[in-house]
């Protein structure tokens, strides 16, 4: 079964805590109706995730919903890729040390092995994951000041290859 690669936008694709435009990136004015944003984008980025395309399925894991597709993609020369769309936010009671996206997610891979980049994992979501999520799974946390780096994309491949993801 090809994995899933579940990208989060805001951290891997946008170091939205760079001081500074990073070198590699073009900073885009993003402008829909009423609203805009301001988004770093490294060109390279879309022609390592295309390149990644030929071992995962890649999918928007990204508060951005559906305006991943219609707003970001185009930009990385990404092709429209399936969304999860999260369902309304509750309160959260309690105290939940990890992601709000993990258990939406792990409910969403629905037992694929899946890799997953975002900037705000942690190893509660691991132990979540490894407890909820019986397929292979890797949460690479990814730093938002520095997006996806060389790095990050080494594990990926790294963990495709290993067989983990079979
Ligand atoms: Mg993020």
């Amino acid at each position: 079964m090809r994995p899933l690669l579940l990208l989060d936008f805001d951290g891997p694709l946008n170091p939205y805590r760079a001081e500074e435009i990073p070198p590699g990136y073009v900073s885009h004015e993003i402008v829909e109706g009423e609203k805009s944003w301001v988004v770093l984008l490294n060109p390279q980025h879309g022609v390592e995730l295309n390149a990644l395309g030929a071992t995962f399925d890649l999918v928007w894991a990204t508060s951005w919903e559906h305006g991943a597709n219609r707003l970001l993609g185009p930009l990385l020369g990404l092709p429209e890729l399936p969304v999860i769309v999260w369902p309304p936010r509750e309160p959260v009671s309690g105290v939940r040390r990890g992601s709000w996206k993990t258990p939406y997610v792990a409910e969403w891979a629905a037992g694929r092995p899946f890799a997953w980049v975002d900037d705000e994992l942690n190893r509660y979501d691991r132990f979540y994951l490894d407890d909820a999520h019986q397929a292979a799974h890797l949460a690479h946390r990814v730093e938002p000041h520095l997006g996806l780096t060389a790095p990050d994309f080494a594990v990926l491949r790294a963990w495709a290859q290993s067989g983990s993801a079979a």
